[in-house]
């Protein structure tokens, strides 16, 4: 990650600067807009809202609390975000918690185990986290784990790549790991990976996410930011780029991009009329607002028509307030709940929403969809109803605290449900077949955003790399070098693009 900072930074002053829109100011488009910057450009950062962020955007409800778009956990297994925060001299923001995972006992209501990873270097901590916990797995199940896994950690990559095309529950089933381990860890595994049920989230994003927490010895350590994002990642990110001469717009929605003869950009039209011309453009919009933005003249190219296969799922984030402290854990948990994903007490565990008398616990509700048949879709249910389905989740996983029977049980403040229709890329299997590089066969034109193609699924860790391959290829081609971040010859034979390895 570092490497390609400094790649980037070196080819400050040898290229004559130019001036780069990039459409959207999620974490993506800002990091694009922070590393066009660092290789002596003029970055334009637009984004459509009047708050930054996209996915991790926030902002203040009438009593002045937090209401955020997700609850974010920082893994140590991020290199480009890590380096980011680095380099923006930020690090102290973020607040490292104990390394260990925390689950809620399903059998056991109000229970939670832990796998501690003590601090040998890994792969020994995660082994020794998986031997030491009695709680959740016997000692035959911990042994039936390992063969499954033992190809990834063989044929790595490769064999992890290949396994795109099953879905989790098939994987487990065809190498036959038991079924308890699938209820107990791959479910809530999945659900804390992309929203999803194991029957429908592709192996190969399971098997990334393990396969960096096996090598890396703090990979699966967790860090929460120690307040809202907008203002303690998203704006020194701004800061950088104001201060080397680039900006970044609110309020500023794409409404077309229109295009040259030769099917290269022209311009962009805002809406209001307003045009925009640069040197180049790069898109970091969300995968379904790009596919309602691309031109018509692009549609039939195959490279943009791989883009048909990919598609935005609801995610539904929810905010409780509570009259008192519930149990304190410092820390992610995963609840494993039917109806929701992770959770974690944010008056515990962010700074700037620490309380000590009462409780917010931020969860994401998962899954949240009718897909493929699926449960019931919730993204369509009133507030109203989704906070009390909530509630009645959480009566079992705090029988002792949260309760309408309990005579002196904690009462709900208030609640805020954030729901987003079209949020992070649906990692169904056989899609990352489809996910298209940041070099696109458009000469002025280039994509970021978490779901092109980079190896850190769709996260922050992937948004920022995006972003910074996309910074790579604008700047290369702005030297005439040939760019390494390509697979562009790859949409003549309607193959997908990959980002180059080792980064
Ligand atoms: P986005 O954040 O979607 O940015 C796209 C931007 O484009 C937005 O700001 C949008 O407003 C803007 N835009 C849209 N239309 C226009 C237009 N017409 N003109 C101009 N701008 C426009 N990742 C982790 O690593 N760890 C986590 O714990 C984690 N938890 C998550 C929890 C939830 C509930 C969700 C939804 C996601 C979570 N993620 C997590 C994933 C992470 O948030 C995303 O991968 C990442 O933020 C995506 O960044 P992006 O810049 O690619 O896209």
């Amino acid at each position: 990650a570092k490497a390609l900072s400094d790649k980037l930074k070196a080819l400050d002053g040898q290229a004559k600067a130019k001036t780069i829109v990039v459409i959207g100011g999620g974490l993506s488009g800002l990091a694009c807009g922070k590393y066009l910057s660092d290789s002596g450009h003029k970055a334009v950062v637009l984004e459509a809202r009047d708050v930054l962020g996209g996915k991790v955007s926030a902002w203040q409800d009438e009593d002045g609390d937090w209401i955020e778009t997700g609850l974010h956990i920082f893994f140590g297994a991020y290199p480009n975000m890590m380096n980011l925060f680095a380099e923006l001299g930020i690090e102290d923001r973020l607040q490292w918690k104990r390394h260990q995972m925390t689950f809620a006992m399903q059998e056991f209501p109000g229970e939670f185990t832990t796998f501690e990873f003590p601090g040998w270097p890994a792969p020994l901590n995660m082994a020794a986290a998986i031997l030491l916990n009695q709680k959740m797995l016997s000692p035959l199940e911990k042994l039936q784990t390992g063969p499954p896994l033992l190809p990834m950690l063989v044929e790595g990559q490769r064999f992890i790549d290949a396994q795109d095309e099953c879905s989790v529950t098939d994987f487990c089933k065809k190498y036959g790991m038991p079924d308890r381990i699938i209820k107990e860890v791959f479910i809530p595994m999945a659900k804390a990976l992309d929203f999803i049920d194991p029957d429908k989230l592709s192996m190969t994003v399971v098997l990334t996410a393990m396969n960096r927490f096996i090598n890396e010895t703090d990979g699966s350590q967790t860090a929460f930011l120690d307040g809202n994002q907008p203002d303690r990642l998203c704006k020194p990110i701004v800061e950088h780029i104001h201060q080397r001469g680039g900006k970044v717009r609110l309020g500023a929605v794409i409404e077309e991009i229109v295009l040259n003869e030769d099917a290269s950009v022209k311009h962009l039209r805002l809406r209001g009329g307003e045009v925009l011309e640069a040197d180049e453009y790069v898109s970091a919009l969300p995968v379904d607002v790009f596919k309602r933005l691309l031109p018509a003249q692009w549609s039939s190219m195959p490279f943009f028509r791989q883009l048909d296969n990919l598609e935005g799922i609801p995610v539904i984030n929810i905010h409780l307030w509570f009259d008192r402290k519930l149990k304190n854990i410092d820390a992610l948990c995963f609840s494993r709940s039917p109806l929701l994903s992770v959770y974690a007490d944010m008056s515990t565990c962010c700074k700037e929403y620490y309380d000590e008398e009462r409780s917010m616990l931020e969860l994401v509700f998962a899954p949240c969809a009718a897909i493929a048949g699926s449960s019931v879709n919730w993204i369509a249910k009133s507030d109203d109803e989704i906070v009390e389905a909530t509630m009645k989740e959480l009566e079992r996983l705090f029988p002792t605290e949260i309760g309408e029977k309990l005579a002196d049980g904690a009462r709900l403040r208030k609640s805020r449900v954030v729901k987003v229709p079209r949020s992070v890329y649906a990692a169904v299997p056989g899609r990352n077949n489809f996910r298209p590089s940041q070099a696109t066969p458009i000469r002025n034109f280039t994509l970021a955003g978490d779901w092109t193609s980079q190896k850190f699924l769709g996260s922050m860790e992937g948004a920022v790399l995006a972003g910074k391959l996309a910074a790579q290829v604008v700047s290369e081609r702005a030297l005439s070098i040939p760019s390494q971040v390509k697979r562009v010859a790859d949409f003549i034979i309607e193959q997908p693009s990959k980002a180059p390895e080792g980064i």
